[in-house]
């Protein structure tokens, strides 16, 4: 049994005063959600802030991105020891606007990964097909490819795979749970044939949740919680889908 795990992703939303209103609403708002784990993933201005308002919540604390090198000349970079001195135990790595705004290959995301890894940051890999990819019925060669290449010579054991469709992403049209679930159910496979003793690796699904449909993905067996974007702004949506996670597992 894999414990729900439910992670919001702001992308570029929020200034530091915005980011202590947010964690000031929500800490209370799921006091009652022992058996989720819950983390936020604000922009790198709000890391610091936020890691002083989450201390002893165990909410955990995740950067959006992080970059393969460990220092030096790359201006406008951050580093896996930035991310750890500004209190993140978690990074997001691999996200599909990355891919698609600036042009991150699996190569690279596996780059990243090995050295987010190496750091003793914990890792959220995002996968996921495009509308085309899915209606040209590629969805599980895009899959197999992107987990191939991007664990190249990494054992996920003590990762998160996302499963995150780019056609659901922030569009309002989720999979079904029987879309994602098929999804999720290859991933698994994929994990147990190529990875010893995966079976606690959790695979989240992402793409427009919401407080009302939260409920009927978590029931799929192999759903194990979800990274959410828009509805992750706001701390009642955000608890109401951390709650929902809860009730329903
Ligand atoms: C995401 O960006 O990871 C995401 C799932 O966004 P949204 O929930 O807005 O679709």
């Amino acid at each position: 049994m894999r414990k729900p795990f439910i992670a919001a992703n702001w992308k570029m939303n929020k200034t530091m005063g915005e980011t202590g209103e947010f964690i000031n609403s929500f800490i209370p708002l799921v006091s009652e959600a022992e058996g989720v784990d819950i983390l936020i993933a604000p922009p790198f201005t709000c890391l610091n802030e936020a890691s002083g308002l989450l201390q002893k919540t165990g909410i955990r604390l995740a950067a959006q991105n992080v970059f393969y090198e460990e220092k030096g000349a790359f201006t406008g970079e951050i580093s896996a020891q930035m991310l750890l001195s500004a209190g993140c135990s978690d990074v997001i790595i691999g996200h599909s606007e990355r891919r698609q705004y600036f042009s991150e290959t699996d190569e690279i995301v596996n780059r990243k990964i090995a050295t987010a890894r190496k750091n003793g940051l914990e890792v959220i890999l995002c996968i996921g097909e495009s509308l085309e990819e899915r209606e040209a019925d590629k969805t599980f060669e895009v899959l197999e490819k992107q987990l191939t290449d991007s664990l190249k010579d990494i054992d996920p054991n003590g990762m998160t795979i996302a499963y995150e469709p780019i056609w659901a992403i922030g569009t309002g049209k989720t999979a079904t749970p029987e879309q994602a679930d098929e999804a999720h159910t290859f991933i698994r496979k994929w994990l147990n044939n190529n990875v010893k003793n995966s079976d606690q690796v959790r695979i989240l699904y992402g793409g427009s949740v919401t407080p009302e449909n939260i409920g009927s993905l978590i029931t799929k067996p192999e759903i194990d919680g979800a990274l959410v974007g828009g509805a992750s702004l706001n701390p009642d949506s955000f608890a109401k889908i951390v709650l929902g996670a809860k009730v329903s597992s």
